[in-house]
């Protein structure tokens, strides 16, 4: 008889952010991922809920990559008490830091201009609290008029605090074990991690958990974030075929992407009509991941002749600080990847590109002789360097903005790719002159097809199958068809418990 076992869904459940995860048996308390949530107001105020556990009583924590929605409230855990071992490949080790630095600073910087709009104003803040305290009453599940009533001006105050500063981001980084890919280890008592590659961004990791009791033996798989084979630089996901238990992520639900090449295609098009009319061509880009791929790409175009060589302005310091991490990691790349760097031009970059880390380089760059293009962060246009290049740029008829990334409900650039003819930017409203082009084959994900297959390689199948990090109608289409593979599948609920017997 296996002793007690259960696995609480934290976070990412019919929603795509804020991954966590606890398993805990009777001997040890493993949490895999800490993420952030973000996206609405509804589903921000969660970060600010307590945790669902002690965190001083956790043995381990497993991260499965760097990006935020997995990563982001480990500051948050450690300075509640969390003082023991994080493990992750060792390039996600080192692109975290960059990722919960950066959100360390905004998150102080928010709070600063917070609290000095709350000294301004203080009637319009006092209803903005109260209006915080009953979100995140109701997100805690609690009464939330009791809750109100109950709010004392302590908490109200906590909620104008950064959720975590930098010198508490430190006194989390110092926690981060790196580890390698392939290498079983004890992560606490009577369990073991493995973790493979998922193919998702540079050192991200589907997680095996082997837990032993007595002779017994059970196997937990965490998919993590999946990505798509022939994805660019990087592997393929592993391929995985037995698990007890399987978490498997669900974020292209009922979607099918572009074909890759019809990407790079797309892209090499879109460069060679810049060139023609001497234009500009934006492109939008988060830091982490698509940039590194799209410039890979681009110098690939350059060295097979396919486009000119049009100068390239790189105009994100974070996006240049992920560059040289990827650099140090030459042997997570795939074939291509290694043969490319293994060639005449031994390298991921293109070939003088320009790389802007102050800010007045950054204004000085639309008054460069034309054509050229850009690359800035961030990939959705809701901050960063981009921001003002689209506000200059987008009366102008001879700058194509590419979406190169996807781009989230309610966002300028969701906004954008549908067609807006006016947008209102830093309280000015634009009209849309400039050109907009989409591509949706650069994807960090698998889409349906792509997380079927990878499904379709379990020869020994699941007891059950988790589904989670989805939105509600992309995990309702993906449903039926993994329980059509003959899955037995269950898609949990936010602080749900399940045993696993
Ligand atoms: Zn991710």
């Amino acid at each position: 008889m296996m002793a007690e076992m259960r696995i609480h869904f934290l976070g990412a459940t019919r929603t795509v952010t804020g991954s966590q995860y606890l398993l805990e048996t009777d001997r040890a308390k493993v949490l895999i991922d800490c993420g952030m949530f973000q996206g609405s107001p509804n589903d921000v105020i969660r970060n600010r809920v307590p945790f669902a556990y002690s965190p001083n009583e956790v043995d381990a924590l497993l991260l499965t990559h760097a990006h935020l929605d997995h990563c982001g409230l480990i500051p948050h855990l450690s300075a509640s008490g969390f003082s023991k071992p994080i493990y992750a490949i060792k390039g996600t080790v080192d692109l975290t830091r960059l990722v919960l630095l950066d959100s360390a600073k905004l998150q102080e910087e928010f709070s600063q201009s917070h609290q000095r709009f709350a000294k301004k104003n203080p009637d319009r803040a006092a209803i903005e609290d109260e209006e915080a305290m009953a979100e995140l009453a109701a997100a805690s599940n609690e009464d939330p008029a009791a809750a109100t009533r109950n709010a004392t001006p302590a908490a109200v105050t906590e909620l104008r605090q950064p959720l975590y500063t930098v010198d508490q981001t430190n006194t989390a980084l110092a926690l981060f074990h790196g580890i390698d890919y392939g290498a079983e280890l004890q992560v606490a008592p009577g369990i073991t991690a493995t973790y493979l590659d998922a193919g998702h961004i540079l050192g991200s990791a589907i997680i095996r958990l082997r837990v032993t009791d007595g002779d017994q033996q059970r196997t937990i798989v965490f998919s993590g974030d999946l990505g798509r084979p022939g994805s660019p630089i990087i592997r393929d996901p592993t391929a995985v075929t037995s698990a007890d238990y399987l978490l498997i992520e669900s974020t292209y639900g009922g979607k099918t992407h572009e074909p890759q090449e019809e990407a790079i295609r797309m892209l090499g098009e879109a460069v060679k009509l810049t060139g023609d009319a001497k234009g500009v061509l934006l492109m939008p880009s988060f830091a982490i991941g698509r940039t590194q791929e799209i410039v890979y790409e681009l110098n690939r175009l350059l060295s097979a002749g396919t486009i000119p060589h049009l100068p390239l302005y790189l105009d994100s310091p974070m996006a240049q600080k992920a560059t040289d991490v990827y650099r140090a990691y030459l042997d997570y790349f795939d074939d291509d990847a290694r043969a490319l760097i293994a060639g005449p031009n031994p390298s991921i970059d293109y070939p003088d590109a320009i790389v802007t880390n102050d800010v007045k380089d950054s204004l000085a760059i639309e008054h460069a002789a034309r054509p050229f293009m850009v690359v800035a962060s961030n990939g959705m246009i809701t901050g960063g360097r981009i921001v003002q290049h689209v506000k200059s740029l987008i009366g102008d008829p001879g700058m194509t903005l590419l979406f190169v990334g996807y781009q989230g409900d309610g966002t300028l650039g969701a906004n954008l790719q549908q067609g807006a003819k006016q947008v209102r930017i830093d309280g000015q409203d634009l009209e849309v002159k400039c050109q907009v082009r989409s591509i949706s084959g650069f994807s960090a994900h698998s889409d349906e097809p792509e997380l079927l297959a990878w499904l379709g390689n379990f020869t020994q199948k699941p007891r059950t199958t988790f589904i989670v990090h989805g939105d509600p109608a992309a995990q309702a289409a993906f449903e039926p068809k993994v329980r059509a593979l003959g899955f037995a599948t269950a898609v949990p609920a936010w602080r749900e418990t399940v045993d696993l017997v």
